[in-house]
């Protein structure tokens, strides 16, 4: 049995591991595009920020660990097209040849690409680039980009477009390098996946270290500088119908990203949310033999069905499934809650669920209730304060999400797992303070955090 997997990153890379584990006679093969598999991109702002030192130490394992793993891996190699009747994969590879690989499974992780937004400049012809210090941001091949702007061109100042998650992140990751940031996001909040009042916490950690910060404003032009302007390139902009412009030495675009689906729609598969490759719970495309996983597919989240929800943490355990589906078991992808966590220099947010606008539309009656606790027993030194958004069901009662906002040592990520771990067993709200959690007055609290704010909703809703 050969099985083929095309992508070398979280999707590709956990099918073949899966498959091999539950087959070690399997033949495995994986088609990687570049010579970087199984290399983690969320440790990218790190590399660039210095505190990850080498681009190497990002490699969740070598590829001589992949290779002991059982995995044949194809470096450098692209697949081009899909024979679906004849179960063949045509690859080129690094020097140009052309091959048909056999398969009997094929699983894509072909993941997705940054989106380039219609800002003029960064498309058609003349169009700026990394040679002119404009980037975009996705993998090892753009961070080598990014890192020869720092290093040749030494540039004092950035601006980044989009205050998503990744944007946050190259935010500090550029401030700890000593640059000047400038962060535009076209919509009212940064960080827009949480309620703004969380938003405006964030806000607040990025303009107290030093970064300029321009919500609803909408970047039109990317072009470079007049000569005698200070910086290398102008943004020119607009916000509530007047015109912003600023300089700066580079500019860094991150927007979201968009499903790569090229190859597998060109096969016949059929698409879905956000013109990502449809799949079922077992990772199946509607080709024969065909499964994806990913950043490439639509995602089944517990409480919303199919969305789009590209996450690292989605693609391994995708990747998972349909690796073991390939090598023939028959598992299923439990479902996405859309859990997530982010450090902005001192402080962490993190979300789990749905917020109201997100739990409305899909029939739940959402109740959002803000609260406050200590992450552990304010006495002992080094406590903090932790910002928390219950949302809840008010008919049953039922834990929907969980925002929270936080020091960055005050366990924010495993904090939002308590409430992920709830809502993924369909608990109530009220029976979060049920649940039996650990306590020491350095560590936490005999209510832990996320227990008081289950209680401050129950109280809240009890009195409306
Ligand atoms: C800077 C950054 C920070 C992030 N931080 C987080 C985080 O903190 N937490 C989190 O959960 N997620 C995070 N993510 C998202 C996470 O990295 C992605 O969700 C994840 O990498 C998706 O994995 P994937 O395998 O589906 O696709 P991708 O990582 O996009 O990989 C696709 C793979 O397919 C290969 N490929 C594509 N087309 C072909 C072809 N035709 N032939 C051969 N190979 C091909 C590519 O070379 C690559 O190896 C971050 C992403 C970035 C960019």
């Amino acid at each position: 049995m050969h099985l083929v997997m095309i992508g070398g990153s979280d999707a590709g890379i956990s099918a073949a591991l899966r498959a091999r584990e539950l087959d070690p006679g399997a033949d495995v093969t994986v088609v990687v595009a570049d010579d970087y598999p199984n290399f983690s991109i969320c440790g990218i702002p790190y590399y660039v920020s210095g505190e990850v030192t080498h681009w190497r130490n990002l490699a969740h394992r070598t590829i001589g660990d992949l290779e002991s793993a059982g995995m044949r891996l194809r470096l450098d190699t692209t697949a081009r097209r899909i024979d679906v009747t004849g179960r063949k994969l045509l690859i080129t590879s690094a020097g140009g040849g052309e091959e048909l690989l056999g398969y009997d499974k094929l699983v894509v992780g072909t993941g997705a690409v940054p989106v380039r937004p219609p800002i003029r400049g960064l498309a058609g012809p003349g169009a700026l680039g990394p040679g002119d210090g404009v980037h975009l941001l996705h993998s090892m091949g753009d961070t080598f980009a990014v890192m020869r702007t720092l290093e040749q061109a030494t540039p004092a100042s950035a601006i980044i477009v989009g205050a998503g998650y990744i944007g946050l992140e190259m935010a500090d990751a550029l401030t700890v390098r000593g640059l000047r940031v400038t962060q535009i996001e076209q919509l009212p909040e940064v960080l827009p996946t949480v309620d703004p009042e969380l938003g405006a916490l964030v806000h607040a950690e990025l303009a107290g270290h030093g970064v300029e910060l321009l919500i609803g404003t909408t970047v039109q032009a990317v072009t470079r500088a007049q000569a005698g302007r200070p910086g290398r390139l102008q943004v020119e902009a607009t916000a509530g119908g007047s015109a912003v412009t600023r300089t700066a030495d580079m500019v860094l675009v991150v927007v979201g990203v968009r499903p790569d689906t090229a190859l597998a729609a060109e096969a016949g598969a059929m698409l879905g949310a956000k013109g990502a490759i449809a799949v079922d719970r077992q990772m199946r495309t509607h080709l024969p033999d065909i499964y994806a996983a990913g950043d490439c597919v639509v995602t089944h989240h517990r409480l919303l069905g199919d969305t789009y929800l590209p996450l690292g943490t989605t693609a391994h355990k995708q990747g998972r499934v349909a690796g073991e589906n390939a090598a023939g078991g028959n598992r299923e992808f439990a479902g996405s809650l859309g859990t997530q966590v982010v450090k902005i220099f001192d402080q962490a947010a993190a979300r789990t669920g749905l917020r109201d606008h997100e739990a409305a539309p899909v029939g739940f009656d959402p109740v959002t209730v803000a609260s406050e606790a200590d992450d552990h027993k304010a006495y002992y030194p080094g406590s903090h304060r932790i910002t928390m958004r219950v949302t809840g069901d008010r008919g049953t009662g039922r834990l929907l999400g969980l925002q929270l906002f936080g020091h960055r040592h005050a366990e924010i990520a495993k904090r939002i797992d308590i409430a992920a771990t709830a809502i993924y067993h369909n608990m109530t709200v009220d029976a979060v303070s049920d649940l039996d959690l650990s306590y020491t007055p350095p560590l936490g609290s005999p209510w832990e955090a996320v227990q008081m704010g289950a209680q401050a909703w129950v109280r809240a809703t009890q009195r409306r």
